[in-house]
């Protein structure tokens, strides 16, 4: 067999791990409570974070209570798959989503006829949900995970071939995580 394709579960997630760690608390290095700043409190904010998934509607003022809402349902649902309990009842998203709609696309201009759907959105709520929606259907719940450095909260999808990765990010966390095991294996030899 040829080298195989990226398996379907081991598929990135990005907008559900942007929606997740939206109102995720921040923890600065020895406070006991987080701090978050809520990205769908103003228009810039929201749509700075929502800029990498390239959406094809733009986000409007009117889009936050209900992307609020859905950041919100999306952490809770994360959280719980990561913990290994029930999720919530996605009822946002699922509202949400009832706002798309297929329709069917046929292509003849290629050697064989093609078939797809061409999907058509109300906006960006409805798009973000379709989006999730098929990130939470296809993914691999042992592979979303919380980062191991105790002054992160953030969740991350590990497409790593092994799965064993254990920080949301190399910099900073995975580095200072090394930082730290050096220096307690320094203070051990003294
Ligand atoms: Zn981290």
């Amino acid at each position: 067999m040829s080298t195989p394709r990226t398996s379907p579960e081991r598929r990135p997630v990005p907008a559900l791990v942007a929606l997740a760690n939206a109102g995720r608390p921040r923890r600065a290095p020895r406070a006991r409570h987080g701090h978050s700043d809520d990205p769908f409190a103003d228009l810039k904010s929201a749509q700075l974070l929502l800029d990498p998934l390239h959406l094809s509607c733009r986000v409007e003022a009117n889009d936050l209570p209900v992307l609020w809402a859905m950041a919100s349902e999306v952490t809770r649902i994360a959280d719980a798959l990561v913990h290994g309990e029930t999720p919530p009842d996605p009822d946002v998203l699922n509202a949400a989503g009832a706002e798309a709609r297929a329709r069917p696309l046929l292509d003849l201009t290629g050697r064989t006829p093609a078939a797809s759907n061409l999907w058509q959105y109300s906006g960006a709520p409805a798009e973000l949900a379709h989006r999730v929606i098929c990130e939470l259907g296809s993914l691999d719940p042992s592979r979303l995970k919380e980062c191991e450095r105790p002054e992160c909260t953030l969740v991350f999808y590990d497409t790593t071939r092994p799965g064993t990765q254990r920080w949301h990010a190399e910099d900073p966390c995975g580095w200072h995580e090394r930082q730290m095991r050096y220096r307690s294996k320094g203070d051990d030899r003294t």
